[in-house]
């Protein structure tokens, strides 16, 4: 019986493809053995992999003068890697402060260099994106530094910053949920364990031009160009997630590309949304122009019931619905492999709730 996973990560992974993955576990396309138990330096594992990157290729529309590489290390390792890569010690960034994520990236990147926040949006409690005109960017930065969604407060751009700097993003627990235009960034990352595959991967897009100048000591398993010159095969990748990424990848050209995903989930977000709105029981914090489609956190009219809600969600088959451990309440992810069904089903028992809590 599989339940109602709204998981904010590792997080829900669509049924056909842990299907195929277990039907192909023991005997991997006739080879007598598992994908995880042959060399990743195979021909057999060079296809997956050059297939692999094809496919989001394909999804992302990713141009020909951008690299994708598969690293480990998670979006955490980025934090890092993203100053080692692009800065001097006498470099200046830019970090949008619009949360717990956000934070902890420019956190790191203050080992490494000057880091300006140019915007913060703590006077709002984190509850929505600072307007681009009050942004207070430093001449000449490195790159600009942003989380496209913050995974904890559910706070989501609604637009793509148009900066002089490179632009790096935090994709994580956004990508692959509908089109973006890849040309506008210099870096996007993302751990893998939201809407890419199982944790233990992170993909990184990088523009060729910013290659080549990871500073004196950066350990080659971060130096993008090193990486990228060897294919993300300088040492052994994470074979598993990486060829279950690439299955996740089919999955999502077979439900109609990024587009398709795109409308689904705004469904799902709408739905959801619009169940809290009008409860009079329920309520997001988040500035409704800056609502993630992804994350959705929300909090009870009486926090005492937020014990019962969450141990008769779970009898009801809908788990993983508490919020990060850092701000309490409730939160529910909505990624790809989380159906319009799923969604419905939790309108569907937060209503009920209300009928014999609220
Ligand atoms: N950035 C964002 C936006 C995230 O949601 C997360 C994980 N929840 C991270 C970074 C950290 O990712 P990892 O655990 O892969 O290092």
């Amino acid at each position: 019986m599989r339940v109602f996973n709204f998981a904010p990560g590792p997080a829900a992974l669509p049924l056909e493809v842990l299907e195929q993955a277990r039907d192909e576990m023991t005997d991997w396309r006739g080879s007598g053995m598992s994908v995880m138990e042959i060399s990743h330096r195979s021909k057999a594992f060079m296809a997956v992999a050059a297939e692999a990157e094809a496919d989001l290729r394909e999804l992302l529309a990713i141009p020909g003068d951008y690299k994708v590489l598969f690293l480990q290390g998670g979006a955490t390792g980025q934090f890092s890697a993203i100053p080692m890569n692009l800065t001097h010690a006498d470099s200046s960034v830019d970090y949008i402060n619009t949360g717990s994520w956000s934070k902890k990236a420019l956190g790191e990147a203050r080992h490494y260099c000057k880091v300006n926040v140019a915007a913060d949006a703590a006077a709002s409690n984190y509850t929505t994106v600072p307007p681009r005109s009050a942004w207070k960017l430093t001449q000449g930065a490195a790159y600009l530094h942003y989380t496209p969604n913050e995974t904890i407060g559910g706070v989501e751009f609604p637009f793509v910053p148009q900066v002089d700097a490179p632009l790096v993003a935090d994709m994580s627990s956004t990508i692959l949920s509908r089109p973006i235009d890849v040309s506008r960034f210099g870096v996007i990352y993302a751990g893998a364990q939201k809407n890419i595959g199982p944790s233990g991967l992170c993909v990184v897009i990088v523009r060729e031009d910013l290659l080549g100048r990871a500073r004196h000591g950066t350990p080659s398993v971060w130096d993008f160009k090193a990486v990228a010159d060897e294919g993300s095969m300088l040492n052994t990748p994470p074979t598993f997630a990486w060829y279950f990424a690439g299955l996740v990848f089919k999955w999502l050209k077979k439900q109609g590309g990024l587009s398709a995903m795109e409308e689904r989930n705004r469904v799902k977000a709408e739905l959801l949304y619009a169940t809290i709105d009008s409860s009079g029981f329920y309520r997001n914090p988040v500035d409704p122009a800056c609502r993630s489609w992804m994350n959705v956190p929300f909090v009870l009219a009486a926090p005492a019931l937020d014990r019962s809600f969450l141990a008769e969600a779970n009898q009801a088959g809908l788990v993983n619905l508490a919020g990060h451990r850092s701000v309490g309440g409730m939160r529910a992810s909505l990624y790809n492999a989380t159906s319009i069904e799923a969604v419905r089903a939790l309108t569907e028992f937060m209503r009920e709730f209300v009928r014999r809590h609220g």
